[in-house]
């Protein structure tokens, strides 16, 4: 039984991180002390050296669990003992606990994702239209496409670096080794990030997911989208920038008559994946939302 929680986050920088408010106000719904630090860790000089000083605490039972994020939710992995497949897939962690007396790394984004989409039962579009666009080739891209391509999902991935969604496609293809149907296309594919490839997309996604920091604060002026490339009819857009509520994709998306979500409810289902697994309980999900309610989405 742990009396006092002492949780965190590593990352750089971390000076607009809402993660202290959500989880201390799951602590608080749940009656239990405790706290939730940031720990700025930029990656040089000695970043490797104070990561490792973080989860010597984690390991002596010092620290109860630690949320990772940019730039270290690759280089944290060697250092743990053990990870959860999800984790060992997509090549990131963003939760670590202790387990049995050894340090595990698991992802909460990839269900984090899921989760939020069930939430806003965009899962059900997939039944007419199963064909999502995924901007961006970075971590929680990977998250985003194992999530997608582990539910069924075609998923066509824009970068603007081919390498790096090549990279992504072979990082996830365990995953869509098994979920590849007989004949058709393969289940994830690689285009590049230009007006051009979203122009003649075929077929047209129904879901378009942005997982560039673009649109993102200071980014605001930025969309991933072209914005004179109409967008696929019907399409449903899901932001995982949350900082502005609505960024220039959503609102363009918008007024042009489309579904939209901003990340704000991802960001809630990683964080009550992760409380859940460092206190063992079912994480006070509208407790976590109304600590940053300033924040809501116009979905
Ligand atoms: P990341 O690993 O750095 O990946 C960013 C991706 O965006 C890379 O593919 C990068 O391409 C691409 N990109 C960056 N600038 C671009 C530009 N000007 N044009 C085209 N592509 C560009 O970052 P991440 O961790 O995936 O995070 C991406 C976004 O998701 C951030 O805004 C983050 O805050 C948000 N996020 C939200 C949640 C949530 O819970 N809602 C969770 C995780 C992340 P290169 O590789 O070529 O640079």
């Amino acid at each position: 039984m742990v009396d006092y929680y002492s949780l965190g986050l590593i990352g750089y920088p971390l000076d607009h991180s809402l993660s202290p408010r959500i989880h201390l106000a799951a602590l608080k719904a749940l009656g239990f002390k405790g706290e939730y630090k940031l720990y700025p860790v930029p990656a040089e000089p000695n970043g490797l050296e104070v990561l490792e000083n973080l989860l010597e605490q984690v390991r002596q039972g010092i620290l109860h669990g630690l949320n990772v994020t940019i730039p270290h939710k690759k280089t944290v992995l060697p250092l743990l003992d053990k990870l959860a497949p999800v984790a060992r897939t997509i090549g990131a962690a963003n939760t670590i606990s202790l387990k049995d007396d050894q340090l595990v790394g698991d992802n909460t984004d990839s269900p984090g994702f899921l989760a939020d989409l069930n939430r806003l039962g965009w899962s059900v579009l997939k039944e007419d239209n199963l064909h999502a666009l995924v901007l961006g080739a970075g971590g929680s891209a990977r998250a985003v496409v194992y999530a997608l391509a582990r539910s069924g999902w075609y998923v066509t991935v824009a970068a603007r670096r081919p390498e790096a969604a090549e990279e992504l496609i072979r990082a996830v293809q365990f995953i869509v080794a098994k979920t590849k149907p007989s004949g058709g296309r393969d289940p994830v594919i690689a285009v590049q990030l230009d007006k051009d490839s979203l122009t003649n997309l075929d077929p047209m996604p129904r879901l378009i997911i942005n997982a560039t920091p673009l649109g993102m604060h200071p980014r605001e002026q930025e969309s991933p989208w072209p914005l004179d490339v109409p967008f696929p009819p019907e399409a449903a857009i899901y932001d995982l920038v949350y900082n502005p509520p609505e960024t220039l994709l959503m609102k363009i998306a918008r007024e042009g008559g489309l579904r939209t979500s901003n990340g704000l409810g991802m960001l809630i289902e990683q964080a009550a994946l992760s409380f859940a697994i460092w206190t063992g309980r079912t994480a006070p999900r509208d407790e976590m939302l109304a600590a940053i309610k300033d924040y809501i989405s116009p979905t």
